[in-house]
């Protein structure tokens, strides 16, 4: 009776584990990681998209100025020129003006350029400022999130240990030849493998047991294990 009871006892504890185990799997603060590492992801992907934008920008703003430097250093080299005192000819002054007259008309042009390209980079800049710290705040949330769901395993991981010492401490008291037999049906049965019979009938499944094996079951020592013919079930009777 003892050793019955026992087998009942493995068998509740082996429903709590599977449901333990189950909410391990589905605990909200896994959810809720998974939630944290793809809005972190997302962000990482919005900023290398920005940086592309910004690399190209830049680029053009430092191509730009690098004009504008060497025009600037042009007429600096005309100017000397005209006023170094090595001009004699009107005509050839005239040609230097002229060059000069073209090449400011070409900075000017070229200044507007750098001005609207630093205006264009500035919103991208304040963008991938706003995203990278965005970015610093999820990566936290992260973090907190790991914790988090490690505290929560930790605590469904100690009522697990605690089931399975029970079930350890039941199974001792139950024999090795019906352990096996359960441990067989549990596979295929889960949570009913071993049920009580009901005086008529096995309580696990909606069939009746054919009349004459109620009979022999009837008959058994009570604390004897039979099975059900209808659904392999083992009846404790
Ligand atoms: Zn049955």
């Amino acid at each position: 009776m003892r050793a019955m009871e026992a087998l009942f006892m493995v068998q509740d504890e082996d429903t709590i584990v599977r449901q333990l185990l189950h909410r391990h799997a589905n605990l909200t603060e896994r959810l809720t990681l998974v939630e944290a590492v793809a809005a972190r992801a997302a962000t990482a992907a919005q900023v290398e998209e920005q940086k592309v934008d910004h690399l190209d920008l830049f680029r053009r703003q430092r191509r730009y100025e690098g004009e504008v430097a060497a025009v600037e250093s042009r007429l600096g080299e005309l100017d000397t020129l005209l006023y170094g005192g090595t001009v004699t000819s009107p005509k050839e002054a005239v040609a230097i003006q002229t060059e000069m007259g073209h090449l400011r008309q070409r900075l000017d042009s070229l200044e507007g350029t750098v001005l609207e390209v630093m205006e264009e980079l500035e919103p991208v800049e304040r963008l991938v400022a706003e995203l990278n710290a965005r970015g610093v705040a999820e990566a936290t949330a992260v973090e907190e999130c790991r914790r988090e769901l490690l505290a929560a395993e930790a605590v469904v991981d100690a009522e697990v240990d605690e089931a399975r010492e029970r079930r350890r401490s039941a199974a001792s008291e139950v024999s090795k030849d019906v352990l096996t037999r359960y441990d067989r049906a549990a596979t295929n049965l889960g949570a009913s493998a071993v049920v009580r019979f009901s005086g008529s009938d096995c309580t696990g499944c909606p069939y009746s047991m054919p009349a004459v094996e109620v009979d022999r079951v009837r008959s058994l020592p009570e604390g004897t294990l039979a099975e059900c013919t209808e659904c392999g079930r083992i009846v404790a009777r």
